[in-house]
């Protein structure tokens, strides 16, 4: 499979020439050549989610110098447990996709173990890689946790606009991962990044590569796991699941969209966002224009201008189809607060994801099961939580080992030439 540029002014890729360069030297995001069709008769729901991504991918590496590592890859990244729950007796209809059993809370793991993985393969020792990686909360800490002892990474954070635990989790890694504290919003974070990348001297000197969710190697394997749970749903009902997928920079939610171009039983897709207007304008005016990010209570989600959008306008207009519910910090906290009283605990994202499902008028709730991806462990928004429902959140093992890991970060303006000088010494 080639790889072609969303603007489509760069020359088309194999699959790990898209992933070393991140974005196409044009500026656009790389995307297939054309949409494979998935073998549905081989993707099969008793399948594991290792051999069942590796069947799903193989079209994508076909013909790649990665291609006979897909199935390691799959194996290495994808091998912890995905439940998919009832979360509330009430409302049976209602699935969570629970994709925040990794080693740091969030499915950002999935993605971040895939793409550094496939970096490790595509490295070599005299002129190794380093990723950047811009965050605005979960990426940073996952590539992080995925780069340590392998692959030198740089992680660009907002100062001031992540939880402590997310900082935590930002700046606990062991070489060669660097994380960087840039005076600036999530969007001055991603600009930077996208000019370093940009610029054809310090690209090439270090040979950069991105970590965010532009490169098609985080996109990949987020397939995987919606098409699993859809799969396995459709056999048991008969029906396409519809996806309510909580979207901030809209990765996940193309990789929703994708994954049903493919031809996966996946019904009506809800890009579901936080006060962030940006999608909800569009779906109500066609009309689409960046904006400043706003900071809200599911802060992996502030994001003004959804850098995957790019890569939505460029599907046919026939696979595009999804609606966007915009929920604001009001209604997220009294999701939270109203459905633990109901039994489940989500976090401020996977409650964004719960509210648009509440919204959905009775009849659409009633024709068909519908999943909610529930994207990061309550522990990590404890602060955010525990005063709303009044309890105390208890980390998970994997979380509670960061805690006594020591802290380290440096701190820069979100200024090109400080983070050329970083990236020298
Ligand atoms: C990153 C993130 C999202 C949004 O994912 P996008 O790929 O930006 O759409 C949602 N929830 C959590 C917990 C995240 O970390």
């Amino acid at each position: 499979m080639r790889f072609v540029s969303t603007r489509m002014g760069a020359p088309a890729v194999g699959l790990g020439k898209a992933i070393l360069k991140g974005a196409a030297p044009d500026g656009g995001l790389y995307l297939p050549e054309t949409i494979p069709s998935a073998d549905l008769a081989s993707l099969r729901p008793d399948l594991d989610l290792p051999a069942f991504a590796a069947r799903l991918l193989a079209p994508f590496f076909a013909g790649d110098a990665l291609e006979p590592h897909l199935e390691a890859l799959c194996a290495e990244s994808l091998d912890f447990p995905v439940p998919l729950v009832a979360p509330l007796a009430e409302r049976p209809g209602l699935r969570a996709l629970e994709l925040f059993h990794g080693p740091t809370g969030a499915f950002k793991d999935f993605g971040a173990r895939f793409l550094i993985g496939g970096f490790e393969r595509l490295g070599d020792r005299q002129r190794p890689i380093t990723v950047l990686a811009a965050t605005s909360g979960d990426t940073g800490g996952a590539v992080g946790g995925a780069a340590e002892g392998k692959v030198r990474t740089v992680i660009l954070f907002p100062r001031g606009r992540v939880s402590p635990f997310q900082e935590r989790q930002l700046t606990c890694w062991a070489d060669p991962v660097t994380a960087v504290e840039v005076d600036g919003d999530f969007d001055d974070c991603q600009r930077l990044a996208k000019a370093a990348l940009a610029d054809p001297a310090l690209a090439s000197a270090h040979r950069l590569s991105s970590a965010n969710s532009i490169n098609v190697g985080r996109w990949l394997p987020q397939m995987a796991y919606l098409a699993a749970a859809a799969v396995k749903l459709f056999e048991e009902t008969g029906i396409a699941p519809g996806l309510v997928i909580p979207t901030g920079n809209l990765g996940h939610g193309f990789a929703a969209l994708y994954a049903r171009a493919m031809g996966l039983p996946i019904g009506p897709i809800v890009l579901a966002t936080n006060a962030n207007r940006a999608l909800s304008r569009w779906a109500e005016t066609g009309l689409y224009s960046p904006l400043p990010s706003l900071a809200t209570l599911a802060n992996a989600m502030d994001v003004g201008a959804p850098s995957n959008f790019e890569r939505l306008l460029h599907l046919p207009p026939e696979h595009r189809s999804a609606s966007v519910e915009r929920v604001e910090d009001e209604a997220i906290a009294a999701r939270i607060v109203a459905d633990r009283r109901r039994g489940h605990l989500w976090c401020p994202h996977s409650a964004v994801a719960a509210e648009a499902y509440e919204r959905l008028d009775e009849g659409r709730k009633a024709e068909r099961v519908w999943i909610a991806a529930a994207t990061a462990h309550p522990f990590k928004f404890a602060e955010i939580l525990e005063p709303l429902v009044g309890e105390r959140i208890e980390a998970p093992p994997a979380l509670r080992a960061i805690e006594d890991r020591p802290l380290r970060k440096v701190s820069i303006a979100p200024d090109l030439g400080e983070l050329a000088a970083l990236l020298c010494s």
